[in-house]
């Protein structure tokens, strides 16, 4: 159990609170492959100095949808990559759960910082390791104000990690956790589109809204997105120079429906591939986004993503 330290001034405005501690699963993601792949349960306490000279910045544009900021890579420097997100116009960082210890993860981290909220829930990596009293661990989670979406939760049929039975069946049963929640689902998905399609359909997710985290999908799957009222998140997936299909697509999409994220510590963009991945290098996706839509300036790409990242999960 961790204790963190949470002063009045870093508070946020609403009024839940939560006592949180962290354990961390970590992706071991090939960039090659642009993809992410097995967990590896690396045990870890996400103790921190809090340095109070990161509330002064000035808040610039971005927000990173998506980062695993617990994760074990960034134990030795957590604070600096923080620092250097912020100092390259990062106001905002979503962290996000992959399963119990992550989620708890995540929630330490957002009750620590003011300008980090988190996400919970089981990854499809992760369902079989789904135990009855989960679901309850993360209603009790989601109690706390800094917990803004439910994912990322879906289907990924590339590795099979979990069954595919066992990954609908908890995709379906998220979904309706997240709708008892009111919170929207960040959803992942690798070849299955279709299922997860059809599955969002069937358990009205609409009606929470949600995204489409790290796209990587074709032009049916952004349509069928669209049409659900979601929204897509493009990653430094963009900026490789092998995606060209996926820049055709992103260049169609209307902007107010997209968000961008790092997927941080993975799928680190040009030009630092090779490089562990941070919330900094989000710029990098903002500014592809900007080469791809030459009609709009760097300027309304990045004010416009965030807009939309501040509508869907309801942060101010
Ligand atoms: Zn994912
Ligand atoms: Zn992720």
């Amino acid at each position: 159990m961790l204790c963190f330290v949470n002063p009045l001034q870093f508070r946020k405005t609403h009024p839940r609170k939560l006592s949180p501690h962290g354990e961390s699963v970590t992706n071991a993601r090939t960039e090659s492959a642009a993809v992410e792949s097995s967990y590896a349960i690396v045990h870890r306490s996400i103790e921190l100095p809090l340095d109070s000279s990161l509330m002064l910045r000035s808040p610039t544009m971005l927000i990173d949808t998506h980062t695993h900021l617990d994760d074990a890579r960034y134990n030795e420097d957590r604070e600096a990559v923080i620092s250097r997100a912020r100092d390259a116009g990062v106001e905002t960082f979503l962290t996000i759960g992959c399963d119990v210890a992550t989620s708890q993860a995540a929630v330490a981290l957002a009750e620590r910082y003011p300008f980090i909220y988190a996400s919970i829930g089981v990854h499809p990596h992760e369902v079989k390791h789904v135990r009855d009293n989960w679901y309850d661990t993360f209603r009790h989670l989601a109690r706390n104000k800094n917990v803004v979406a439910y994912g990322e939760i879906g289907l990924d049929y590339h590795y099979n990690h979990s069954s595919p039975k066992e990954q609908r069946d908890r995709f379906r049963e998220q979904i309706q956790l997240a709708r008892e929640l009111a919170l929207p689902v960040i959803i992942h998905t690798r070849e299955a589109q279709e299922d997860t399609i059809a599955i969002l359909k069937e358990e009205k997710a609409s009606e929470i809204g949600g995204v489409f985290h790290c796209f990587s999908g074709d032009a049916w799957l952004a349509k069928e997105a669209l049409d659900l009222g979601f929204y897509l998140s493009f990653s430094g997936i963009l900026t490789f120079q092998n995606a060209a299909p996926l820049k055709e697509i992103a260049k169609t999409m209307p902007l107010d429906r997209v968000l961008i994220e790092t997927d941080c510590p993975y799928l680190t963009p040009v030009p630092y591939r090779g490089k562990r991945n941070e919330p900094a290098y989000v710029s990098q996706v903002a500014k592809q986004l900007a080469t791809l839509h030459s009609e709009l300036s760097l300027e309304e790409v990045q004010r416009t993503t965030t807009v939309n990242a501040r509508r869907l999960f309801k942060i101010a």
